[in-house]
């Protein structure tokens, strides 16, 4: 059955007709072409790369960047078909997060010009995937310690590190590779089959079964001079690329809390316990519906206000961070919610709610895990920094 959608406030109202326009056409190719598929996936632990030609046609990579083939839709709209995608599964709105947030962005933002050319035209239209490998075995919330390395030698920079839970990895026909160097973390971009770059699949994931990670060995990797990105220095580079992924993720996620709520609610509905009356009529199950609703809310409204905001030059870092771990909390929340209201039916893959919590445990971790965000948050309100 089409997807209706989730508006208990009419926050709809807020959206322009074209902004609707993407929504719904987001919405036609998930209800279509990718529900059908989701289960299948999730369980064979298969990543669909079949849909990733009508992704590109649609627009969806690098949905929200100017220029050299790219969509140019607003944040607002970017956010609407993460969210729809989401509502599938957060595998596949993984793929498209890193290809356009941390693959396609920091090419265009910190690359040069052959580089753009020769990239953002082949991830845009989904003919090369990319990757982004900035956490290592013992770096991840941070990433600042991270040991890979990248020594200039004449014209090359040999490459030395492991790179781990890397989304794409295996696919990847470049992936950016954060390493240090002399002059501080720079970017590289190393093509798949170079000479000393090899990759390997991550199994046993009860997570992001549909979605691909990998970890990346670099041994004397040697790219060339022109592989780096002239224009990313330092850690913010990789840092503003994660700020635009975790903006989509704070949209995203609300695709899978609606998703869950929308099947407990029917669910209830129709389940008769005690007296031949459906569950949905007892008030403790009203009360649980009341709460998943009330946050959904919530949350959509800092999605819309944080997409306003974006569109306006004037959303913050530690902005997203709210949007991110807010999001991603109550994403959680609804998908545990309505796994208990479903009772013994929730822990089956026949509906997806299960499928999305497992998913939502890595999106808590992932892009800033909910600690990390919070210090972000008391940095922001105390000015002191907490992390360490
Ligand atoms: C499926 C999946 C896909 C991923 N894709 C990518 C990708 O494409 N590219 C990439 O580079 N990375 C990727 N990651 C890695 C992800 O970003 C890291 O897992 C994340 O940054 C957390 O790092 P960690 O797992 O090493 O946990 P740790 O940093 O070891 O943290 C473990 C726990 O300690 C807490 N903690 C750590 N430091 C503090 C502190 N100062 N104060 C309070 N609590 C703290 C954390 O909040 C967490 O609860 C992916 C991860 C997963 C699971």
């Amino acid at each position: 059955m089409a997807f209706r959608g989730v508006d208990y406030l009419l926050i709809d109202s807020q959206l322009s007709p074209q902004e609707l326009l993407v929504r719904q056409t987001a919405r036609r190719f998930v209800d279509e072409r990718v529900l059908p598929l989701m289960r299948d996936c999730f369980r064979d632990a298969r990543f669909p790369r079949e849909l990733i030609p009508e992704i590109g046609e649609l627009g969806f990579l690098g949905a929200n960047l100017h220029g050299y083939g790219c969509a140019g839709m607003s944040n607002v709209e970017y956010g609407l078909v993460m969210q729809e995608v989401e509502r599938a599964d957060s595998g596949l709105r993984s793929f498209i997060s890193v290809q356009g947030a941390l693959v396609m962005y920091p090419i265009l933002e910190y690359g040069s010009e052959e580089q753009k050319l020769r990239w953002l035209p082949l991830l845009q239209s989904g003919k090369a995937i990319g990757c982004f490998g900035l956490t290592e075995p013992d770096f991840g919330s941070n990433p600042a310690g991270m040991r890979t390395r990248a020594e200039k030698d004449g014209p090359e920079w040999i490459l030395n590190g492991e790179k781990t839970w890397i989304t794409n990895g295996t696919v990847a026909d470049v992936a950016i590779v954060w390493a240090r160097t002399g002059e501080g973390v720079r970017g590289f971009l190393v093509e798949k089959g170079t000479p000393g770059f090899t990759t390997s699949d991550i199994h046993g994931k009860w997570s992001m079964r549909a979605s691909v990670t990998s970890s990346l060995s670099f041994a004397d990797c040697r790219v060339p001079a022109d592989g780096m990105l002239p224009c990313a220095k330092g850690l913010k580079g990789p840092l503003a690329c994660l700020s635009q992924a975790r903006y989509g993720i704070g949209w995203g996620v609300l695709g899978s809390a609606m998703d869950c709520y929308q099947t407990a609610r029917s669910y209830t509905i129709l389940r008769k316990q005690f007296d031949d009356k459906p569950i949905a009529s007892h008030q403790l199950v009203q009360a649980k519906l009341a709460d998943m609703i009330t946050e959904i809310t919530k949350a959509q409204l800092l999605a819309l206000h944080c997409g306003r905001l974006k569109d306006a030059g004037k959303l913050e870092p530690a902005h997203i961070s709210m949007l991110k771990r807010n999001n991603v909390a109550i994403a959680l929340d609804c998908a545990r919610t309505g796994r208990d209201l479903l009772g013994a039916n929730g822990i089956t893959d026949e509906y997806p709610i299960m499928r999305h919590l497992c998913n939502l445990e890595t999106v808590k971790t992932y892009e800033g895990t909910d600690h990390i965000h919070a210090l972000v948050i008391g940095e922001r309100v105390t000015g002191i920094a907490a992390y360490k």
